[in-house]
């Protein structure tokens, strides 16, 4: 199928890995133009230039830490002087946490707080007047299923993934007019290499092996029995930034192996 796609730019936080690099891949391989970004500047600039390389197209690799204002200002102005502005923003950067709501000090609240949505507000902002002048766009905010159906260890990241979700219906609703859509993509268990490097931590020394101890968690939680690979994510995004998702405004998508456990 052909999603329409090629000759778009697109900006996509925390693109360097996982998720977001899968759907770097994902929208390359439709002939978009990418800006990625992250802290890294040397694995951010590696993916782009294989990126670049494999599918050519211009894909470009930032260093910038988003939970910062200023870094955010520097992608924006990057985004504009490199290609006039974008049509797809991805606000994907984000992490887990781990902390007791009555012992975690203010510091950290704000820092997740900034992550998890400032830099999805102030990337928004910034972005979309120049999508506006393109004649559209999509945002498409990576939350996750913990901002509807929380995991006890993170209560922080709960709390501002939920803000998240919440930030994508609001946005949608200020910049349908201008032919922007905005939406919310909450993924379940993704096999990212941060999961792998975590059970690996986890079961070092012990009987389980670090799959064993993965699969566990897949079929604890997800219905389905397993985790999604990234690329399985990365489909949804790529279809949910083309036109053949017309219609879809404002809402929020489990991709989650059936593990949110309402009807939402
Ligand atoms: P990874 O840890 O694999 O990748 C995170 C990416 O974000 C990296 O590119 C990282 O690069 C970048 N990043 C992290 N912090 C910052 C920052 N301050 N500024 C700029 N870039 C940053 O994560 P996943 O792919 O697993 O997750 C991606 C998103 O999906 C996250 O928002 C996460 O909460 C969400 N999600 C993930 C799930 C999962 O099971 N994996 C499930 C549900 C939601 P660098 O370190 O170089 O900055």
């Amino acid at each position: 199928m052909d999603l329409g796609l090629k000759g778009k730019v697109a900006l996509i936080t925390g693109g360097s890995v996982g998720i977001g690099l899968a759907v770097a891949d994902g929208l390359a391989g439709e002939g978009v133009d990418l800006l990625l970004c992250a802290r890294d500047e040397v694995r951010v600039m590696k993916e782009a230039n294989r990126i670049g390389t494999k599918y050519g197209v211009r894909a470009i690799g930032v260093a910038a830490d988003v939970s910062k204002a200023p870094d955010c200002d520097a992608v924006i102005a990057h985004a504009a002087e490199t290609f006039g502005g974008v049509d797809i923003l991805i606000n994907n950067a984000g992490t887990g946490s781990n902390e007791k709501i009555m012992t975690a000090p203010d510091d950290k609240w704000q820092y997740y707080w900034d992550l998890h949505v400032m830099a999805a507000v102030r990337l928004s902002r910034g972005l979309a007047p120049m999508m506006r002048q393109r004649g559209g766009g999509v945002i498409i905010n990576n939350a996750s299923i913990c901002a509807k159906q929380p995991l006890d260890y993170e209560p922080i990241y709960n709390v501002t993934k939920a803000a998240l979700m919440m930030f994508s219906k609001v946005l949608s609703n200020e910049l349908i007019a201008d032919n922007i859509r905005v939406n919310c993509i909450n993924p379940g268990l993704v096999l990212t290499p941060d999961w792998v490097k975590t059970a690996k931590q986890l079961t070092e020394g012990t009987d389980q092996t670090y799959e064993q101890y993965l699969d566990g968690i897949a079929r604890k939680f997800a219905p389905i029995g397993r985790f999604a690979t990234s690329e399985e994510v990365a489909n949804f995004f790529v279809f949910l930034c083309s036109d053949k998702s017309s219609y879809s405004v404002g809402s929020t998508y489990y991709v989650d192996g059936g593990w949110l456990n309402v009807v939402a």
